[in-house]
């Protein structure tokens, strides 16, 4: 066997395994989302029930839960931390992060496993016909994004300007951007890997276009005064999707 043709199985192998373990976290997810809480319209306004200890309990914007469970990766566990924010947007929102174990940086955690927090943020107009799928279609992207982070090695050994230090859309009140910092965030190359990997997988899961889906997901996330990093970034994802993947249709 030739070297090239032994790295294209390898990297064919590692494919599939991180999809597989996208789909089935997502799924995990899922099931809590279905089975665990349980928000409808009742006499007084919105009721949330527990449904593992039956509670009830009014609801309202600002209000979360969360769930952690531990995930197999096949050799480490994972942990993943979950949480469903009742909201007062017009849409499901959704984000990620991910940390690896006891380096010394507020991007890594103190516990001794890797985890990923997902957080959805459920407007509570739609709690009243929530649609499990739209869930899923919000989390799976997410949930790949962050898993390209935790097996990303390169990501984890730079040390001196983290991607992550470059303030993401959420923390943006914490420190302000700088010029630039926005670019820089979407053009790192772990970044592309991540925000690709996320829309490729939820393109599938919804079976349209992947450049349809980068350009909405673009529309969405790129703060309306970066619009004219548009076109530079949705190429770079262009471009890194038709190397990772070439037998797909975009
Ligand atoms: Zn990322």
């Amino acid at each position: 066997m030739t070297d090239a043709l032994k790295a294209y199985i390898s990297s064919v192998l590692t494919e599939g395994r991180l999809d597989r373990h996208a789909t089935q976290i997502s799924r995990l997810i899922m099931r809590w989302f279905k089975d665990q809480v349980n928000v409808h319209l009742g006499e007084n306004g919105y009721e949330c029930i527990d449904k593992e200890t039956g509670e009830v309990f009014e609801c309202d914007v600002g209000e979360s839960y969360m769930k952690t469970f531990e995930y197999d990766l096949g050799g480490t566990l994972l942990s993943v931390v979950i949480t469903h924010i009742v909201t007062n947007n017009k849409n499901i929102t959704s984000s990620g992060s991910s940390h690896r174990p006891n380096q010394n940086s507020k991007w890594y955690n103190s516990s001794s496993l890797p985890s990923i927090s997902i957080n959805v943020g459920i407007p509570l107009h739609l709690h009243k016909a929530l649609s499990l799928s739209t869930i899923h279609e919000n989390v799976i992207d997410i949930v790949k994004h962050e898993l390209e982070h935790i097996f990303d090695d390169a990501l984890w050994k730079e040390k001196h300007r983290h991607p992550f230090d470059i303030p993401t859309l959420s923390d943006a009140e914490e420190r302000p951007r700088r010029e630039g910092d926005v670019r820089d965030y979407f053009l790192h190359p772990s970044e592309i890997q991540g925000w690709v990997a996320g829309i490729y997988k939820r393109a599938k899961f919804e079976k349209k276009p992947f450049i349809k889906l980068a350009k909405e997901q673009l529309i969405k996330t790129l703060p309306i005064e970066e619009r004219h990093h548009f076109d530079e970034i949705l190429n770079a994802w262009i471009t890194y999707a038709k190397k990772r993947f070439p037998k797909a249709k975009l």
